[in-house]
């Protein structure tokens, strides 16, 4: 049997975050992974001699946890932030010439009025829609973003309700949306939209600049959190599959918790389940105080992503948003794929909330958007596309419907010294990268807390939750 302060279940970037908070503050840490690989939900790969994430990650100025995190690894310089948000809009021409484009993109002035230009000489909406687009501005401002009732009707209702029409929500509205919680407007939990748009977009000017890697999320920030584990001392155990956890069994629930593998059982003063929602639900003992079924309502919401690479360059964005396209986001991935400019461009297309599109045959996935690109690209047309894969997630978030905020629990569980991470716990902010290194360094306070070294933590943490 061996011993270890502080177990960590999970190796994303909840778990990851969890066990290096838990290690700086000098706790003995010890990471579980089923997978042969860390990163959980981002991940990279190698094909054919070119490198590719699972997923297009992009974060915004406004994740200070993420970015904190990247300091902390020492890579932030390779996912850096754009000066001011500056995001092309383009919709394809119906009679095949050069795409129609607009630019979202911020001035200097102080939030909401950053924005003002841009909404204003927005093209793909028509006057009237731009003139009311401001209704629902002032309506989310006057949000109290802490009221349950934000959870009980869809981000779509609340715009319909505020003047906005279904084009409005397809080219604008949605634009920001459905990316960032992986539902569309119709769907997605106003709770979650209006998190994304008080704290991405109106409440600070500069908190929707965006940042992405340039370089693959492997050597981004798995690989560099590995090794920073490893340099302090934590054991790393990939392809642990945890089966259970075993509260303690001395009297009056005195002892220690105990993880259980399939071919061991680790004893923690302390344990951090980063785990999926779903599989949190089958891990957690009854003494946790949470309903495994209300785990699983949470639901689970698909992205996937087409890469193509092309014999040479077909266009100048780094990055683009589409309209009137399948193509939502196109990314150009020439650089971190590690593909040299004179060989030729690699693009990224990630499609969020891919109900529709993640059950069909790669072959098709690639026609249809190599297509949508040529569309956008016209360079593309006489572009040899020299390889093209695609990536799937079918779980790649929760499915933040009406009701979800009230089934995602916190870091606390009522079983002492267990609890709880990952970006579907309650952070109010949608599953991503920022929602899951937050919980992770909140339940890691918890968890330093209630090993009893940090008195007071416990508070603070639930606070900061
Ligand atoms: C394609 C895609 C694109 C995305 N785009 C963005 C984006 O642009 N911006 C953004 O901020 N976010 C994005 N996200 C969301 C973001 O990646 C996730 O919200 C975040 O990484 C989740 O981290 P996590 O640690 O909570 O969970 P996970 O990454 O899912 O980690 C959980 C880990 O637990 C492990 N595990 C499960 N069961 C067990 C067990 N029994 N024993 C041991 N280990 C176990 C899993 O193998 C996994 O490694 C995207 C996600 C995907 C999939």
């Amino acid at each position: 049997m061996s011993r270890a302060d502080v177990v960590v279940v999970g190796g994303g970037l909840a778990g990851l975050s969890a066990a290096l908070h838990c290690q700086d503050a000098g706790a003995a840490v010890t990471l579980l992974e089923r997978r042969p690989r860390l990163g959980g939900a981002t991940w990279s790969f190698e094909r054919n001699g070119l490198r590719f994430d699972n997923g297009q990650h992009v974060y915004l100025r406004c994740c200070t946890a993420y970015r904190r995190l990247l300091e902390r690894l020492g890579t932030a310089g390779h996912a850096p932030l754009q000066d001011r948000l500056r995001l092309p809009v383009l919709a394809p021409s119906p009679s095949g010439g050069e795409p129609t484009a607009a630019v979202l993109q911020r001035t200097g002035a102080p939030a909401p009025l950053h924005l003002a230009g841009a909404l204003a000489t927005y093209r793909h909406l028509s006057l009237a829609d731009r003139a009311r687009l401001g209704l629902a501005v002032r309506a989310l401002q006057r949000l109290d973003l802490s009221d349950p009732a934000l959870d009980t009707e869809t981000f779509g209702a609340f715009l319909a309700r505020h003047g906005q029409s279904p084009a409005a929500i397809d080219r604008l509205w949605d634009l920001i949306a459905l990316p960032t919680c992986n539902v569309r407007s119709a769907d997605v939990s106003l709770a979650v939209a209006a998190k994304v748009f008080r704290t991405g977009l109106l409440d600070e000017a500069d908190a929707a600049d965006l940042g992405w890697a340039r370089i693959p999320l492997a050597d981004l920030h798995v690989d560099p959190a590995a090794a920073a584990l490893e340099a302090g001392g934590a054991t790393l155990r990939r392809g642990a599959r945890v089966v259970g956890i075993d509260p303690p069994t001395g009297r009056g629930g005195a002892g220690r918790l105990a993880v259980v593998l399939a071919d061991d059982r680790i004893e923690a003063d302390a344990v951090v389940l980063a785990v999926p929602h779903d599989a949190a639900a089958d891990l957690l003992p009854a003494g946790a105080g949470i309903d495994p079924a209300r785990l699983r309502r949470l639901g689970t919401s698909p992205i996937i992503d087409v890469h193509v690479v092309y014999d040479r360059q077909v266009t100048d964005h780094e990055v683009a948003a589409g309209v009137g396209t399948p193509v939502q986001y196109v990314f150009d991935r020439t650089d971190a794929a590690g593909l040299a400019r004179h060989d030729g461009q690699c693009l990224a297309v990630s499609v969020s909330g891919a109900d529709a599109e993640h059950g069909e045959r790669p072959e098709l996935l690639v026609e249809r958007y190599t297509a949508a690109l040529a569309a956008l690209f016209p360079a593309a047309r006489d572009a040899k596309v020299v390889d093209a894969v695609v990536s799937r997630e079918h779980a790649a978030t929760f499915r933040a419907l009406p009701g979800t905020a009230g089934l995602r629990p916190g870091p606390v569980t009522a079983l002492p010294g267990l609890y709880l991470a990952g970006a579907w716990t309650a952070t109010r902010w949608p599953a991503t990268m920022e929602g899951a290194v937050r919980s992770g360094t909140v339940a890691a306070t918890c968890a330093l807390d209630g090993a009893g070294r940090r008195p007071g933590a416990t508070q603070l943490a639930e606070e900061v939750a």
